[in-house]
């Protein structure tokens, strides 16, 4: 069944540095309920793999930061967009690492900074705005950058948006060995691993990973930018490079994408008023916190295809996994989206 089983028992991990507090609970919603729907809902806590470094992203960078402290880096240059969760999570590990970073931002500086953005800050990064008519060369910046840091005698690595490569892959090949073990401890067998997908790096990692350790459950990344076609494309190209970088004999071709498209709503970035709602009600039955980029998003397509007859593009779902990749910093620059100030106005 699985493509992968006869290498592995040959494979092993490359260096990696222990950043993520792992394992991260998994644990069943108990109060939240699809109304007409039994489908057990576990969700995967990646919001809590750390305070500062929430999320899923520190689950990558203990394999690109490694990568980095490898080949003898003293700086790490990074991009996304202002609120990017990654870039704040590689600006705290920086500073803990006694690394310098400089992260390139998609988009004008705000007025004040906020959210991710202040932690960057805080965490003393270098911070250089990329106007969004620019951003298709960020990467040519990032060369020309990595130049000038070795033209002072620094050596910089770069790692692109999201830590979506061939070293970030294997974050979430590890935690699929890490959700091999909560389903053998929970005795589950959940037929759907839910995630928001962005930068490809997670989708990517889980789809691998769950083949390598031959999972019961089958992917569903629901986009949050770009398109199916885009991810297909992304993770085909980052699984052939990890395939060339450590030497590991798999067809990327026979690879099962499943990217659910429809729920982006307007922009990356921009949520509708049933997200903020959802946010808030998933708050309020139990006490989990989603976020208006990627988790809301995510959860809402989740739960808008278990509404369905047959269950949608989760077909005859009776145990899913949504894995919580974080973002909890990401609710503050948005909280005008939400509707409490009419709500919870209480009179003196
Ligand atoms: C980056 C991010 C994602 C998407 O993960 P990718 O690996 O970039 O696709 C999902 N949720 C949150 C909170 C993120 O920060």
């Amino acid at each position: 069944m699985s493509l992968f089983l006869d290498v592995f028992s040959m494979l092993s991990y490359p260096r990696r540095l222990q950043l993520a507090q792992l394992p991260t609970p998994l644990t069943l919603l108990t109060r939240f309920k699809v109304p007409g729907v039994d489908t057990e809902i576990w969700v995967k806590r990646d919001e809590i793999t750390g305070t500062e470094v929430s999320g899923n992203k520190i689950r990558k960078l203990e394999f690109n930061l490694a990568d980095a402290l490898e080949q003898g880096c003293n700086t790490v240059i990074t991009c996304g967009g202002i609120q990017s969760n990654h870039c704040r999570a590689t600006a705290v590990m920086g500073a803990r690492l006694g690394l310098k970073v400089h992260l390139l931002l998609r988009g004008e500086k705000p007025a004040a900074p906020t959210g991710n953005l202040l932690i960057d800050y805080l965490c003393g990064a270098e911070v250089t705005f990329i106007p969004e008519s620019d951003w298709s060369v960020h990467a040519e910046r990032a060369a020309r950058l990595q130049d000038s840091y070795a033209a002072t005698g620094d050596r910089a690595l770069f790692i692109p948006v999201g830590a979506s490569d061939e070293v970030g892959l294997w974050g979430y090949i590890a935690a699929c060995e890490e959700l091999k073990e909560d389903f053998a401890r929970e005795g589950l067998s959940p037929d759907y691993l839910v995630t928001a997908t962005g930068s490809g790096g997670t989708q990517a990692g889980l789809i691998v990973g769950s083949q390598i350790f031959d999972l019961p459950s089958e992917v569903r990344a629901f986009n949050v930018s770009d398109d199916a076609r885009y991810f297909d494309r992304k993770i085909r190209e980052d699984v052939l490079l990890w395939k060339k970088r450590y030497n590991i004999e798999i067809d990327e071709t026979a690879l099962d994408i499943q990217t659910v498209e429809g729920y982006l709503g307007e922009a990356y970035g921009i949520a509708s008023r049933d997200i903020f709602d959802l946010i808030a009600e998933l708050g309020k039955t139990e006490g989990l916190l989603l976020d208006p980029v990627y988790t809301g998003k995510a959860f809402h397509g989740m739960m808008s295809e278990l509404a369905k007859g047959d269950n949608g593009r989760l077909p005859s779902a009776k145990q899913v996994v949504f894995i919580h990749t974080g973002g909890l910093f990401g609710i503050f620059p948005q909280q005008n989206g939400f509707d409490f100030n009419e709500k919870h106005a209480s009179s003196p």
